[in-house]
């Protein structure tokens, strides 16, 4: 008798870990959103080739690149 919980211990492991895991955004290096092993398709802001940027880099690199089309 007596319910055993397990994986509660692992639980708060793996949490912990989250938190040092954050991408980085690799123009700034604010934490994003995403966790390093979130799968790239499933990020916005992700730029093949370059990494992950947070909303407002990636909002600069998009101006720019316009800008150098025309
Ligand atoms: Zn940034």
């Amino acid at each position: 008798m007596g319910v055993y919980k397990n994986g509660r211990r692992k639980k708060n492991r793996d949490r912990e870990k989250e938190k040092l895991m954050k991408d980085k955004c690799v123009i700034c290096n604010t934490d994003t959103q995403y966790d390093e092993f979130d799968h790239i398709d499933m990020r916005y802001f992700y730029v093949e080739g370059c990494g992950q940027l947070c909303p407002k880099c990636f909002n600069d690199i998009e101006n720019k690149t316009k800008k150098e089309d025309k």
